[in-house]
């Protein structure tokens, strides 16, 4: 079959690789329908994350099931399921509380694991990482392109939102306008957020935000950004959303929050330790900072009720769309900031 391989910085192939066989009575092998291109694969791509040569890449992983193990009973072929971004084994102490991204079995994919952008995976602990979709949703390309970012980018919004207590009425803050923050906004506004003010570097990708739910628009390049957030919340927000990661990212979180606030950080934190928090204004504030890579296994079943019944969409976050082959040019899209985020549609 054919799949993404990494050679080294801007250097993606696509290539023969041999095909993923069941190895584990608890495996399943999935065909790819959907994958995508995320973000933080531009750490690698661009060398700025250790990689190594013949790695795969992806880890949004949405297909059809082909073949399952003897121990696998929850999936069977031919069914079409949604894979988070960390595979669980969905039974250890930290599943059961729904935090699967801290399987004491689990993995990601990529890397020496299959990669989601290919034509297929071996899919680890079937039972606890597949997701069904249910048959309503077959045939309709536009549905299951809605679903598929709750692999990743719409749950990770949500952790954000989860993680800074956003509840009905509130005012909050998403910082970021990326994927990630985009999804934010939706889950903000999905859980009743009365006023959501997006901080984000592209007036485009503000636009889709206010298309999205968000009610006033910040561009970050102003040097009185957090300022004016200040200003016009009369102190800050209770409710802030950081969805980048970077250590300028994470002081305006701690710049815009209001004494008393929660922090909800989804970004893979980068240059953040190195630079440091302000923890003297974070404790005089009294703030809560709350987050990691966001459990989306936990959170898909609620947020796929919500995208079959019409009521979520987040498909608009795509902006290209390409197949397996145009994947190297998809990374180079983003790279060069062409492009928000790309989907790759590889099979049916
Ligand atoms: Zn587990």
């Amino acid at each position: 079959m054919k799949a993404a391989v990494f050679h080294g910085p801007r250097d993606i192939r696509i290539e023969k690789v041999p095909d993923p066989r069941i190895q584990d009575p608890t495996d399943a092998i999935v065909r790819i329908t959907h994958t995508a291109i995320c973000r933080s694969d531009l750490w690698f791509y661009r060398g700025q994350q250790e990689y190594e040569k013949g790695w795969r890449t992806g880890h949004e992983p949405m297909g059809v099931v082909e073949e399952v193990g003897s121990e696998v009973h929850r999936v069977k072929p031919g069914d079409r399921v949604l894979t988070p971004f960390a595979i669980s084994d969905n039974t250890c102490e930290f599943c059961l509380k729904g935090l699967q991204t801290s399987c004491v079995q689990g993995d990601f994919w990529g890397q020496e694991v299959d990669g989601a952008q290919g034509e297929a995976v071996r899919a680890p602990f079937a039972d606890g990482t597949l997701v069904r979709i249910p048959e309503k949703a077959e045939g309709d390309e536009k549905l299951l392109v809605a679903l598929f970012p709750l692999t990743d980018v719409m749950g990770t919004g949500h952790h954000a939102a989860v993680c800074a207590g956003v509840g009905k009425g509130v005012t909050c803050v998403v910082i970021g306008d990326g994927a990630v923050g985009l999804c934010a906004v939706l889950a903000a506004r999905r859980l009743g957020a009365e006023r959501i003010i997006a901080i984000g570097h592209h007036e485009d990708r503000l636009e889709k935000a206010g298309v999205f739910g968000a009610t006033d628009l910040i561009s970050s390049r102003e040097e009185n950004a957090a300022a004016e957030v200040v200003e016009m919340t009369k102190g800050g927000a209770n409710h802030v959303l950081e969805c980048v990661g970077a250590a300028s990212s994470m002081d305006t979180a701690i710049q815009v929050a209001r004494p008393g606030g929660a922090i909800g950080y989804v970004g893979v934190p980068h240059g953040v330790a190195e630079k440091g928090l302000d923890i003297m204004e974070m404790f005089f504030k009294n703030l809560t900072l709350r987050g990691g890579p966001a459990p989306v296994r936990a959170y898909m079943t609620e947020l796929m009720d919500d995208v079959l019944s019409g009521r979520l969409d987040p498909s608009p976050v795509f902006d290209m769309t390409v197949d397996l082959d145009g994947v190297p040019g998809g990374y180079a899209a983003m790279d060069k900031r062409e492009a928000l985020k790309v989907l790759i549609k590889v099979g049916k």
